[in-house]
């Protein structure tokens, strides 16, 4: 819950505006000091409608430490800086100040050293790959080196997507302080460091009927203790599924908190282990379980099994997983790159496209980005040189103009990539919202988009879905309507569609969408001239219904009819 405490009536006014429209805020109306301390108690985050002087004032008595404290924003009073006072990282200040900024139309002000440079805190570095932090005493001398600009080293056992680093971060073999370890290993560091378990390690178990879950636990912790791993790094248990319904083997994953992983005896039957067992294979089908487990998690096993009494238990390494991207940079305007594509460019560290589309979003990588344009014509080599940058464990990101998934390169990646990577994909407004958009709203119903580039498509097949989106009287948005090269198909494509809706059928063509050149021209089926359209542009030819009203080109909904 969030907090909201407010003294003028200016402050009132924005605390109700943010109570209206957060569902998890709540105005505590009355006088600040009083209401202030009921906030504190029941609040994660508390935003003061106060000069920074009074807020300081009002919340100095209430600080405990900066894992228990709200985090505290305080606002001016014309709503125009959000300032994150303290509790910044843990508290959520930061984001909370920049969430107030959003819906105020403010800007946040934040002054701890690590956000403002662009590199997460220590506190929350990797966190989204699952790596956990160790608790330690150095986190506040590595945090200060690193926001001094002394060099830090950054060790890992293999590499992590963890997007472009400061300039003071230096990978290194080195276990030289100030230093930060990514690595599943337990080993003495020098100091200071900081250490984070990354999410690499699967279990394998075996047991008996009726094992006891302590047990297991127990060989477990010698298990890892001998291999010199740290059970942090474990992200789940592997085992055979008649154990489906073994109870101390639920019991033991359920205090270890991760998931466990059940693998039938024919799969595990077809991996070759060092230790197989026919005792086992007479018991449950398979002669290896836990170090069969391992294998079959797709892990490469880094610890032989060990027994107890009831049960086995091997170790074994899974294969880091780096990060594709496929971000969609919208028509040309700045305002209409998605924020989330704005995220995904921060967090890279490799960025391939066109010149033409990374120049549009240089300003948002971060120092240290590398950056690939290949030229047109060389699409599978960007594909494959980003998907490279993924495979080897880095964070990468493909660009495309409009939506990277309709006719761009999403589909050409997504053929080649295998399941050894993780891809995400950030939608865009396409070409043709962009040029509706500026038309009016011509695709108020349905609507079909048709590519006239007869590069990959056979032109008869082209010319086929024209009638059959004549037929079925779609609205059609044509994409790479006619190049130097290729004049005639859109002659054909009028032809056609002036046999299925008549000559006054509303048309639209629209080039360069959301950029400085942009040109927008409405006119209709009988009057499109081919020669006025070019490789940027967007044509949109009305249906049967598609009207033009006070200028603007309408399809209706049908709610007015
Ligand atoms: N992925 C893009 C489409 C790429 S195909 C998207 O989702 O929009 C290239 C074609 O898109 C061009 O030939 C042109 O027809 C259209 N196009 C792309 N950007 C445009 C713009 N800003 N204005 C008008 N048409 C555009």
């Amino acid at each position: 819950m969030i907090g909201l405490v407010a003294a003028t009536a200016n402050g009132r006014r924005n605390a109700k505006h943010l109570a209206g429209t957060w569902p998890d805020a709540r105005f505590y109306e009355g006088k600040a000091r009083v209401v202030l301390r009921r906030a504190w108690n029941e609040c994660d985050g508390i935003v003061l409608f106060l000069a920074t002087g009074a807020a300081v004032r009002l919340v100095a008595p209430l600080l405990e430490g900066k894992h228990q404290d709200p985090g505290v924003v305080t606002v001016d009073d014309a709503g125009n800086f959000a300032v994150a006072l303290c509790g910044g990282h843990q508290g959520g200040a930061n984001a909370l100040a920049a969430r107030v900024a959003d819906t105020l139309g403010g800007t946040p002000v934040i002054t701890t050293a690590s956000d403002s440079v662009g590199f997460p805190a220590l506190d929350s570095l990797g966190e989204k790959l699952g790596l956990r932090l160790e608790e330690g005493p150095d986190l506040a001398a590595v945090g200060a080196a690193l926001v001094s600009g002394e060099q830090v080293g950054l060790v890992t056992d293999t590499r992590w997507p963890l997007g472009p680093l400061p300039e003071n971060v230096v990978s290194t073999d080195e276990w030289e302080a100030p230093l930060i370890l990514i690595s599943d290993r337990l080993a003495e560091t020098p100091r200071p460091a900081v250490v984070y378990r990354p999410p690499s390690l699967v279990a394998g178990v075996g047991c008996s009927r009726g094992v006891g879950a302590d047990e297991i636990i127990d060989l477990l912790h010698r298990s890892f203790a001998e291999a010199r791993l740290s059970e942090r790094s474990v992200v789940a248990l592997a085992s055979i599924d008649v154990k489906r319904d073994e109870s101390g083997l639920l019991e033991a994953a359920e205090k270890l908190d991760v998931p466990i992983h059940f693998h039938s005896a024919e799969d595990l039957r077809a991996v070759k282990t060092p230790n197989p067992s026919e005792v086992v294979r007479e018991a449950v089908g398979t002669p290896s379980v836990s170090e069969a487990a391992v294998i079959s998690s797709g892990a490469e096993l880094v610890m032989e099994k060990r027994k107890s009494a009831n049960a086995t238990v091997a170790i074994g390494r899974l294969p880091v997983r780096g990060r594709l991207a496929l971000v969609s940079l919208g028509p040309g305007e700045d305002t209409l790159v998605p924020p989330l594509a704005r995220e995904t460019l921060a967090a890279s560290e490799l960025v391939v496209g066109l010149e033409q589309y990374v120049d549009r979003i240089r300003h948002l990588l971060r120092p240290g980005t590398r950056v690939l344009t290949p030229p047109l014509g060389y699409e599978v080599e960007r594909g494959e040189l980003a998907l490279a940058e993924a495979r080897a464990g880095g964070s990468a990101a493909l660009v495309s103009s409009g939506d990277v998934g309709v006719y761009a390169m999403a589909s050409p990646v997504l053929e080649l990539a295998g399941n050894d990577v993780d891809i995400v994909v950030v939608p865009g407004v396409t070409a043709a919202q962009a040029a509706a958009s500026l038309l009016g709203s011509p695709l108020g119903h349905d609507h079909c988009s048709v590519s006239l580039s007869d590069l990959l498509t056979p032109w008869a097949v082209i010319q086929s879905r024209i009638m059959a989106a004549a037929e079925g009287d779609f609205v059609v948005s044509l994409y790479n309507p006619r190049s130097k090269g290729r004049d005639w198909q859109l002659g054909k494509v009028k032809e056609i569609l002036l046999g299925h809706r008549p000559p006054d059928t509303p048309v639209g063509i629209v080039r360069d969408a959301y950029r400085p050149t942009q040109q927008i021209i409405l006119t209709d089926l009988a009057s499109l001239q081919p020669e006025e359209v070019d490789m940027l542009t967007t044509v949109i030819v009305g249906s049967t219904q598609t009207r033009v009203v006070a200028g603007r080109m309408v399809t209706p909904r049908g709610y007015l009819s």
